[in-house]
């Protein structure tokens, strides 16, 4: 039965709902209140890696995931014109553990699992949060439409340019990586090779990547193109961008390069922005989780996968906890969090620069994102909802 406590989330998003989610299968309660009128389809690939994929079998989304996702294999390395790098140690593996599956989702249809998840009424629509007025018992929301709503705990997840985070006199100010990328969809049936797209496929060329999976149970194909830009890009998943200035990067690539540009009908921009690390997350009654505490470069694809991290090790440590101890169990949150977040921001950023690095030639770099590969397991081996039950046996709680 959900607890007492009374949590607010703000926002809506693959973090909050997550969180509520999580909240809820250890008797916990939320409301989530997100500014969107309706639900709509934006954006498009998003990878669950196996640390955050195994969170969520354990609240039995394991076969709607396979049904909405592609399972992540090993990526296949290229150089632009097509041809297939190995190193040393033999083709580039994956840097996850044997019997865990990640899987890379379209993601509204991840949303709308998330959503379908939930008991009805538990998201209200509408409600655009615009200011926080913390008192030592409660925290009183107020909303762009005028209602407001009082609640023992406020967790913020609502994304990169987060009202809760400057409520927090908090800024995180963006710094633009010098890149962009080209994203889209293409329909699998417009490419006669789709069918063979299991794994993700990676074309490497000087200071450009191009980087295809299928999502949607096959059905698309996602493509993400890494180009360098002296411009500052919109940072955003739904500015348009120009297919023909898409096609002039990747001339003389490879044929399944230009054969997705050629069919694909529209893309759009995204300007790669990083931030630093917050100095803190939370006060007595109000924390961040997801994109608002630690918005990353997506190069190692754990923006979603981190905010699932947070939502399930939020749920661990407010379990069984009054109205009174709030402010304690957030220090274990950020004390768990702050740390591992920093430290997968940081090797995300590290990523970037090899990503856009210029090598004339391609299996340097092929080398180098193999050992990558390897330093990075401790990202997808982490098991965040155990070691928030680690950490509260340790503090005796
Ligand atoms: C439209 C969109 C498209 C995206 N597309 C991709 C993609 O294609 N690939 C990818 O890798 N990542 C994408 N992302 C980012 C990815 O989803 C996040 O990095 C990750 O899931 C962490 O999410 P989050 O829940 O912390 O933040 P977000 O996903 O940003 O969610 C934040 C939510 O809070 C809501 N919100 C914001 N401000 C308020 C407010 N004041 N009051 C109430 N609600 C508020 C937003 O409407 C949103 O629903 C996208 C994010 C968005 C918002």
């Amino acid at each position: 039965m959900p607890g007492s406590l009374r949590i607010a989330i703000v926002g809506g998003g693959i973090g909050g709902l997550i969180a509520a989610l999580a909240l809820r299968a250890r008797g916990l309660d939320a409301a989530v209140f997100e500014q969107a009128e309706v639900l709509r389809e934006i954006g498009a690939g998003v990878s669950i890696h196996p640390n955050a994929a195994r969170l969520l079998r354990r609240v039995g989304l394991e076969d709607q995931l396979q049904k909405i996702g592609s399972p992540i294999g090993g990526i296949v390395l290229r150089t632009s014109q097509g041809e297939p790098i190995t190193t040393a140690a033999g083709p580039a593996t994956p840097a996850f553990s044997r019997g865990e599956q990640g899987y890379n989702v379209h993601r509204a249809d991840f949303l709308n699992l998330l959503f379908d998840a939930l008991p009805r009424g538990t998201v209200t629509l509408g409600h655009r949060c615009i200011r926080l007025e913390e008192a030592a018992d409660r925290v009183r929301l107020s909303f762009a439409n005028g209602v407001s709503a009082e609640a023992d705990l406020v967790i913020g997840a609502d994304g990169i340019r987060s009202v809760v985070q400057r409520e927090l006199g908090l800024q995180s100010r963006p710094r633009s990586e010098g890149i962009m990328a080209y994203r889209g969809l293409v329909p699998a049936e417009r490419l006669s090779w789709a069918g063979d797209l299991k794994d993700p496929a990676l074309w490497l060329g000087s200071g450009r990547s191009f980087l295809l999976y299928p999502v949607a149970g096959g059905r698309l194909i996602n493509m993400v193109a890494f180009v360098p830009t002296d411009t500052e890009s919109e940072e955003s998943w739904s500015a348009p961008g120009d297919l023909k200035a898409l096609a002039a990067e990747y001339a003389g690539w490879d044929q399944p390069v230009q054969d997705t540009i050629n069919s694909l009908e529209e893309t759009f921009r995204w300007g790669i922005y990083d931030r630093a690390p917050l100095p803190y997350w939370s006060t007595k009654r109000i924390t961040l989780m997801g994109d608002a505490a630690h918005p990353m470069v997506p190069h190692v694809g754990q923006g979603a996968g981190q905010s699932i991290e947070d939502g399930f090790t939020l749920a661990v440590v407010l379990e069984g906890c009054s109205a009174d101890h709030v402010a304690d169990r957030l220090k274990v949150y950020e004390a768990l969090r702050r740390e591992r977040t920093g430290n997968v921001q940081a090797l995300a950023r590290a990523a970037g620069k090899l990503y856009r690095s210029e090598h004339d030639d391609p299996s340097e770099k092929a080398v180098r994102l193999r050992e990558w590969m390897a330093q990075g397991r401790w990202v997808f081996e982490h098991d965040a909802e155990k070691a928030a039950v680690d950490a509260l046996a340790n503090l005796g709680c």
